[in-house]
């Protein structure tokens, strides 16, 4: 059987949100085996999106877990919590499965665009593959630079001094070293903005090891898009609509 495909996918309350879980659906629909793992940003699961996972049609695991206040702040991180949750449940799940059945795990932001292809990539992953990622870091695209079939340097705008110079979109890890490696989670403490991914695999791999994907990463499959705060200035104050109406 194919390795199953693990999403973690962090998510918040906000207007785009639904529209922006539906186009997510939407790709992940086509994908075999793949296990969206959906967790909010919140201290309940919302019905917003609980109503949402029931419909969706996809394989899906809805977990949640309130970002604390004072790490809500610009400049800070995003999502550090959410994600060590999907890596929490995914540990949880299979630590008494031996050995594993075959998984792949990737971090998927709700606002990103993913080609069909990068599932086909990423599903041989053996243990940390990269490729490159589009519209990110300042630039058209950053990627890793392969020479020989392995990675030897980053192609990127910003913080080339990063150990790991590649966004979240950008990697995949078998499910075998998330497990071989229960202590890697994403940290708070210490960790600088940009250094999340650097911070993360370095627990778990080396530049040396990683595998390219995307023909030798000069594919872009996934771009780090990002949606347009949406205007509301014209919401009404009183006189509302006679309907309440989920958007
Ligand atoms: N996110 C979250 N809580 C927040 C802000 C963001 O869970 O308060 C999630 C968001 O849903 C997304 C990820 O963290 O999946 C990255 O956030 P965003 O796309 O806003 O960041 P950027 O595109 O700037 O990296
Ligand atoms: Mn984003």
């Amino acid at each position: 059987a194919l390795p199953v495909i693990y999403a973690i996918t962090p998510t918040y309350s906000r207007p785009v949100q639904k529209a922006e879980l539906t186009r997510l659906a939407n790709t992940f629909r086509q994908v075999a085996r793949l296990h969206w793992i959906l967790v909010e940003d919140a201290a309940v699961r919302t019905e917003l999106v609980s109503r949402f996972v029931a419909r969706d049609g996809l394989t899906c695991t809805h977990l949640h877990v309130p970002t604390p206040r004072r790490y809500k702040r610009p400049g800070l991180p995003r999502a550090t919590e959410q994600r060590n949750a999907g890596l929490a449940w995914l540990r949880q799940r299979y630590q008494h499965l031996l050995p594993p059945q075959p998984g792949v795990l990737f971090f998927a932001d709700n606002d990103n665009t993913y080609s069909l292809e990068l599932f086909q990539e990423m599903r041989t992953t053996r243990k940390v593959s990269v490729w490159p990622v589009g519209l990110v870091g300042g630039r058209r695209y950053e990627r890793p630079i392969v020479e020989k079939g392995k990675v030897v340097g980053w192609y990127t705008g910003w913080r080339a001094d990063r150990p790991f110079a590649i966004d979240m979109a950008g990697f995949a890890v078998s499910l075998q070293v998330i497990l071989s490696n229960p202590k890697a989670v994403f940290k708070r403490r210490g960790s600088q903005p940009g250094m999340q991914e650097s911070d993360f695999l370095k627990q778990i791999t080396t530049v040396e090891e990683l595998e390219p994907k995307a023909n030798n990463c000069t594919k872009v499959l996934v771009w780090h898009t990002r949606t347009e705060k949406v205007n509301l200035a014209n919401e009404p104050k009183y006189r509302l609509d006679t309907v309440k109406i989920e958007v």
